[in-house]
């Protein structure tokens, strides 16, 4: 029986299972690390190419179902592990890791946050969302949803929306409509002068009230001067404003930061 506190939504529609893992495309020699696995519907059509894998699942009544399932795979390698605390890069000590998962929505936007933190050592993601956090993930200045979310992911990824699946593809259904997103991580990330934390400061900051100005947001840490040297706006809402603007925003405070210190 599926556990609603593990966000556990299983996936039994073969085409839509087969179509998840054609877009992955996994190729021999890859080394594929799958979040919650579960019985196993995406990871047999990834070790049958790749012939090795890590899951990482947190539900230890499904790890024997899984290896029932998979017992064809002596090269799976199960971590009965919390993906929220796992560390990703000990697992990419030859060579970049690739990430996959029906991520547990519960818990889909910390853990991605969680990953993005070890963006270095990743490849790309692939990833089954409710359809809102991919529509968030992939939002550009302007749109509706275009947040936080929106400006960390790009920041580390460039981020694809591929496909819809409606809840009749999953036991039980789950409420809303899901999708596939691919993260690839950029190879060069922008550079942010202090550390990652005075970007998230500034995003976070910046869309305190989305439907307020800059001005309004930045009152206390940008003056009008300050906007004048960005060459931002201070009556534009937060929406407007791309990664790069958010980054220059970032170098700014904290370069003002090491001068007067
Ligand atoms: N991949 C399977 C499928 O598509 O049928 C299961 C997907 S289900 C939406 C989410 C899976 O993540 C479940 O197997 C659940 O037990 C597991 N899970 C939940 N929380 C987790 C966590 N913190 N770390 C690792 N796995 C977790």
């Amino acid at each position: 029986k599926a556990r609603k506190r593990f966000g556990q939504n299983f996936l039994h529609d073969a085409g839509i299972i087969r179509r998840i893992v054609a877009c992955i495309a996994p190729k021999e020699g890859q080394h594929i690390v799958e979040i919650g696995p579960g019985k196993g519907a995406l990871t047999e059509g990834i070790i049958s190419v790749t012939k090795k894998m890590d899951v990482v699942e947190l539900d230890r009544d499904l790890i024997p179902i899984l290896r029932v399932n998979l017992f064809r795979y002596p090269e799976l390698t199960v971590h009965e592990a919390d993906a929220m605390k796992f560390d990703f890069s000990a697992l990419a000590q030859s060579g970049p890791i690739r990430v996959v998962g029906n991520l547990p929505y519960n818990i889909s936007t910390p853990l991605i946050f969680h990953l993005l933190s070890q963006a270095e050592v990743i490849s790309d993601m692939h990833f089954m969302l409710q359809k809102e956090v991919v529509d968030r993930l992939a939002a550009r200045p302007g749109d509706n949803l275009y947040g936080r979310l929106s400006v960390m992911a790009q920041y580390y990824c460039r981020v694809d929306s591929l496909f819809i699946v409606g809840p009749e593809s999953f036991d039980p259904p789950p409420k809303v409509d899901s999708a596939i997103v691919r993260m690839t991580p950029h190879q060069e990330l922008p550079v942010v002068a202090d550390d990652l934390k005075t970007l998230e400061d500034t995003v976070r900051i910046g869309f305190q009230q989305r439907r307020k100005t800059l001005r309004n947001n930045y009152k206390g840490v940008l003056t009008a001067e300050d906007f004048e040297q960005l060459a931002i706006d201070p009556s534009l809402r937060p929406e407007r404003l791309d990664v790069a603007d958010f980054v220059a925003i970032a170098n700014y405070i904290s370069r003002r930061q090491s001068v007067s210190h």
